[in-house]
């Protein structure tokens, strides 16, 4: 390392120059004129800091009995040089590690020795390039840093760091294949068992099965979503807002992966020859499925559920009533009660919007549950005229606060009371099936397919 700071003193001098001074006074020209020489002052002070630092920490080298380090009464620079600077121990071990950086890339050191560029974009550059530096081309190598801090001298330090990020990946094309293949080795994705009502959940995702992921949960997970909704359709008059959704971006991505696991088990190929779709059952009893309050259990588990859980999965998948003798023989096999098929499932998407029916739920319905307005138990029918489609977190406590449901001539109207806010029963969805029927002629247009 030679000389350091035969441009600083320039940039020092304009600064003492400007100085006292009381910024509230300045002209705009002149504000700007001295935040500019005071990051040039930071720049060249920064280049001294690092020249300084390096120093230290080539007379300590601690093999040495004549360690600088050791003869100030410490055992690394990084420990002498926070002693000397009074900064944090973070801040030191930080200096001597840019120090010991740059020594790989020589023309991003230089720049910041001569106060080109300062130790932030340098610290983008080089915590990007040195991953590239000891396999890259040397000449690939001296270009990249070369345009690099010619970027740096006149962008922000973000854009380096993406700058250099990129370059980075070009620069070790092999290292990007090699994390590739170490990533599709490594991945994996574990439900633990259920304890106490909940199962962890871990893993890690190569980086395209983690954009495919991201882009689902981003699509329909919007931290940043309106607070409140209007209802539909808007010609009801409506001013009335509907509340937000209280739930985290965290509840709601764990929702969404259950959402997305169930509709991909009812879109299996072929339960009519193979058996069923992959099906999750709960097991409880009449008398508690009825009453509503009691356990149930997923097939495979000991651990119990309320019972509420099976009464939802009943209403949208349908049940059936084994009955079993005292010794545990099957006596009896009950019905199967039928959930909606496909062909309700759209339907009842076409009529009310093509996502769940909550005001301000943007599930799509293709992920959601179909809902008996009028539970099967209480005799309603399992057809469209009784269907609404409900994503599984507004399903689960549909009869009770805050949201509730009902079918006026055939179109769902929903209402909600809670925590001393309320808004009256309203007609939701899209309103697609009313703006269909109020201007269509009557009967079906040639060429329809028939009804099934
Ligand atoms: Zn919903």
């Amino acid at each position: 390392m030679s000389e350091v700071g035969s441009a600083a003193c320039g940039a020092l001098s304009r600064l003492s120059a400007a100085l006292p001074v009381d910024p509230a006074t300045l002209s705009d020209g002149q504000l700007v004129r001295l935040a500019e020489d005071l990051a040039a002052a930071h720049r060249h002070l920064g280049a001294l800091d690092l020249a300084v630092a390096g120093e230290v920490e080539r007379r300590s080298d601690p093999e040495s009995p004549s360690s600088l380090a050791k003869r100030l009464g410490f055992k690394t620079a990084a420990a002498a040089l926070q002693n000397l600077t009074k900064s944090s121990g973070k801040e030191a071990q930080k200096l001597v590690t840019q120090v010991t950086d740059l020594k790989q890339l020589p023309a991003v050191e230089a720049a910041v020795l001569d106060g080109r560029i300062g130790r932030d974009a340098a610290a983008a550059i080089s915590g990007e390039l040195k991953r590239a530096a000891a396999t890259a081309d040397t000449a690939e190598l001296t270009t990249a840093q070369t345009e690099l801090v010619e970027l740096a001298v006149a962008a922000d330090a973000d854009e380096v760091k993406a700058r250099a990020a990129e370059t980075a990946a070009r620069l070790s094309v092999h290292m990007v294949e090699d994390a590739a293949k170490k990533a599709m080795k490594e991945r994996y994705f574990w439900v633990g068992p259920t304890v106490d009502g909940v199962a962890k959940v871990s893993g890690l995702l190569p980086a395209g099965h983690a954009a495919v992921v991201r882009g689902l949960f981003d699509a329909f997970v919007n931290p940043k979503g309106k607070k409140t909704v209007a209802f539909q359709p808007a010609n009801h008059g409506g001013s009335e807002r509907a509340p937000s959704d209280e739930r985290t971006a965290g509840q709601k991505r764990a929702d969404l992966l259950r959402d997305v696991c169930a509709s991909q088990a009812r879109s299996a190929e072929s339960p009519d020859m193979g058996g069923d779709h992959p099906t999750v059952w709960l097991s409880t009893t009449v008398a508690e499925l009825h009453s509503g309050t009691g356990l149930a259990f997923y097939a495979g588990t000991a651990e119990p559920v309320p019972v509420a859980e099976a009464a939802q999965a009943a209403c949208t998948g349908g049940s059936q009533t084994v009955v079993f003798a005292p010794d545990g023989d099957v006596l009896r096999l009950g019905r199967d009660v039928r959930g909606f098929t496909k062909r309700q499932r759209r339907a009842i998407a076409l009529r009310d919007g093509g996502t769940c029916l909550i005001p301000g739920c943007t599930v799509p319905a293709q992920l959601c549950e179909v809902h008996h307005v009028v539970p099967y138990k209480d005799g309603g029918p399992t057809d469209v005229c009784n269907g609404v489609l409900l994503c599984w977190y507004h399903h689960h406590d549909i009869d009770s606060d805050p949201w509730h449901i009902r079918m006026r001539n055939g179109t769902p109207e929903v209402r909600y009371a809670a925590a001393g806010k309320a808004l009256d029963w309203q007609p939701t969805g899209d309103g697609a099936a009313t703006r269909i029927r109020a201007g269509a002629p009557s009967g079906a247009p040639p060429g329809a397919p028939p009804n099934d």
